[in-house]
């Protein structure tokens, strides 16, 4: 019979996190509102140590788009911005902030802001898709600022001494241009310092990560979604070095203590590809009733940049961002995530195919097969959006993965 999936037990960090998110915003609006200081955006997976250093505040439009669609709200704006010209099938994080400016919300209010954070830049990397510059081009335009970025290469298999280089040189090519309008002159040891903080961050986000190794686990990659938000938003800082090592502490503790994130685990998943934010806390109890814990994913595993190196901070950040799984070739992905697939005793893969994120949807091109040959753990492909309810279909979905966790049942 399967149990109730309101039993969660909810970390007590959950309360830090909110403290810790409000203040950043509390941070980036002062900033916005205060003419003596700066506010650069950045794409997620973009280079933050830097604009730390030079005194930017920084604001992620993603972590916007993230609260968009958890909000439920992102059908309601994605018509606004196709009726300016832009694809419904394109990033609809990108459909969904735009439409939500356009229409003069933000899920920020409630933080006190009646409109984005103006920037005074937009710095983004293609590393994760080109749909950031598009998307960061908009804001551009409307508000007559810069918008710079790094343009990585796709698909990359081994990371050459001659890409490094060259992507090293981005990053310093953007100062001339950031020097402009930061609050601070671009100054090499607090660039070092910055990376030093996010590396050390990086560490302990990927040690939370690691506790789902124990059996039981004491976290769900659902945890793992809402927990991530100050190392995309607040690497480079102490804010997220301290909040790690809280959330770490209360992690090591569940182990000691034997507390599972889903009490009764009897099947470990893997999560490959992103979340629904309008369905996590539906999936976390759906999964959670059938005693299933997903315990990793490729998503919260991208924000491990423990390459960055305060000694070589330009060629370890080009090496950080470039190594990350949104980046590399297929047989690298097979590798990394059988990897993984090893280190968290998985028993299924659940593949999300985002219908408007085919960069983040890794079932398009046979990897699931190759990967099922090679480790005879079974998937199962989930239709769905990041932030597109849309292209979700409720029932279709539950049905799918009660059927796909029975059949891990029997295997047993
Ligand atoms: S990686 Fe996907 S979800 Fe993220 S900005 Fe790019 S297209 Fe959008």
């Amino acid at each position: 019979m399967p149990r109730s999936g309101s039993d969660i037990a909810a970390l007590a960090s959950v309360d830090q996190l909110k403290a810790v998110m409000g203040a950043y915003f509390t941070r980036v609006k002062e900033a916005a509102e205060d003419p003596a200081q700066r506010v650069a955006w950045c794409s997620s997976v973009g280079p933050a140590e830097l604009l730390y250093a030079m005194g930017f505040e920084v604001f992620f439009p993603e972590n916007h788009a993230a609260m968009i669609g958890a909000s439920k709200k992102a059908a309601d704006y994605i018509p606004v911005t196709v009726a300016h010209g832009y694809s419904p099938d394109i990033c609809s994080y990108l459909t969904s902030d735009i439409g939500a400016f356009l229409t003069g919300e933000t899920p920020l209010q409630r933080y006190g802001f009646t409109s984005l954070p103006r920037p005074d830049i937009l710095v983004y990397n293609t590393n994760q898709c080109r749909e950031v510059k598009d998307w960061f081009s908009f804001y551009a335009a409307h508000y007559s600022v810069p918008v710079i970025g790094i343009h990585t290469p796709l698909n990359v298999e081994d990371i050459s001494e001659d890409m490094i280089t060259y992507i090293s040189r981005q990053f310093r090519s953007l100062i001339p241009t950031l020097e402009e309008c930061a609050p601070e002159r671009f100054d090499i040891d607090r660039f070092r310092e910055r990376i030093a903080l996010s590396h050390d961050a990086c560490v302990l986000w990927r040690e939370v990560l690691e506790t789902a190794r124990h059996r039981p686990s004491p976290l769900t990659f659902f945890d793992a979604s809402i927990h991530m938000g100050p190392i995309v938003v607040m690497r480079g800082t102490t804010h997220a070095l301290e909040y790690y090592r809280m959330l770490k502490q209360e992690l090591d503790t569940r182990v000691a203590d034997g507390v599972a994130a889903v009490a009764g685990e009897r099947y470990r998943l893997y999560w490959e590809g992103m979340p629904l934010w309008f369905k996590l806390s539906g999936m976390a109890k759906l999964f959670n009733s059938l005693d299933a814990c997903v315990v990793a994913s490729t998503y919260c595993n991208s924000w491990i940049f423990d390459d960055l190196d305060p000694a070589n901070p330009f060629d370890s950040s080009a090496l950080a961002y470039t190594r990350l799984f949104i980046v590399r070739s297929d047989d690298v992905k097979q590798q990394v995530i059988t990897d993984h697939l090893r280190e968290y005793a998985i028993d299924g893969i659940i593949y999300h195919d985002a219908k408007t994120c085919p960069r983040n949807s890794n079932n398009r091109y046979g990897l699931q097969m190759r990967i099922q040959r090679q480790t005879a753990v079974p998937y199962l492909e989930l239709n769905g959006d990041l932030n597109d309810s849309r292209c979700y279909s409720e029932e279709q979905s539950i049905i799918a993965i009660e059927t796909f966790v029975n059949q891990l049942a029997m295997r047993k």
